[in-house]
């Protein structure tokens, strides 16, 4: 990345699991990143797969701009409160704030109750994240979350019943995460900067940071975007890589990502 590339990024954008985790932990060194990164002046915005219940906690407990969730039916983020009425000298708190995809449909569509049916017919083994109690719009199927660890071929077969049955699909490092509605983490990200930070769609100014092939419509649609090293387990999954990889693993690979891009645009005014 050039350091002209590296100056003109204002939002960094990143995958939660296996990105800025490893085995599930948040580490220390991708969790300072996230804190360099605000701390620059960049916007930065996780955007996953995990469930709205946790992007209530990112948004009021990390720092971030916003969280993107639930694969692009949701973003959470904090504003700060008009001033009170009743108490107008007091400090004001911010309010948390969210915005869902117009596509998006409740997780208790007919469709989603049989696909998890035949899913579980066709794939022993697999079973519900145990985060399934804190979505609204999607079911997640646990295959590499917990043991049993099923193999990339047989989340594959899960999506291809879910797309099968007239559902969106996408598969992460550790569940299948199954949606109605036309809508995935690129067209929420495209929509909420548009709306919420009035991004006017101009794709160098962004940087996105996964790891695996729920990832893949992101690393097709911008052009700077990177992977931790841990993607290369999924030669022959992905059709689309992204420009950059780190070489290191996990939240180590994006604390390295993060060190690179502040040191290329050292010196660079945002606002
Ligand atoms: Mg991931």
């Amino acid at each position: 990345m050039s350091r002209a590339q590296a100056a003109g990024i204002r939002y960094v954008l990143m995958d939660i699991d296996d990105t800025i985790t490893r085995r599930g932990k948040l580490l220390a060194s991708s969790y300072a990143a996230l804190w360099k990164l605000k701390e620059a002046g960049f916007r930065v915005i996780p955007v996953t797969g995990r469930p709205a219940g946790w992007c209530d906690c990112i948004a009021r407990e990390w720092p971030v701009d916003a969280v993107i969730g639930e694969n692009g039916a949701l973003a959470f983020w904090e504003e700060d409160a008009p001033k009170s009425a009743v108490n107008p000298d007091a400090e004001r708190l911010p309010a948390l704030r969210a915005m869902y995809h117009p596509n998006a449909a409740r997780n208790d569509h007919p469709v989603l109750a049989r696909i998890r049916g035949r899913a579980f017919a066709e794939t022993p083994g697999l079973r519900d994240a145990k985060d399934q109690f804190a979505r609204l719009f999607d079911i997640a199927l646990d295959f590499a979350e917990e043991e049993p660890v099923l193999p990339l071929s047989a989340a594959e077969r899960v999506r291809a019943i879910a797309e099968e049955e007239g559902a969106r699909a996408k598969v992460s490092s550790i569940h299948v995460n199954i949606w109605m509605g036309n809508y995935d983490k690129l067209t929420m990200t495209d929509l909420f900067l548009r709306e919420y930070f009035g991004w006017k769609g101009d794709s160098t100014e962004i940087m996105f940071v996964g790891d695996s092939p729920n990832d893949e419509p992101m690393f097709t649609c911008f052009p700077l975007t990177c992977a931790v090293a841990n993607i290369r387990r999924y030669e022959g999954f992905i059709k689309n890589f992204p420009a950059f990889a780190a070489e290191a693993e996990y939240g180590e690979g994006f604390a390295e990502i993060v060190r690179v891009l502040l040191k290329k645009s050292a010196g660079t005014a945002r606002s």
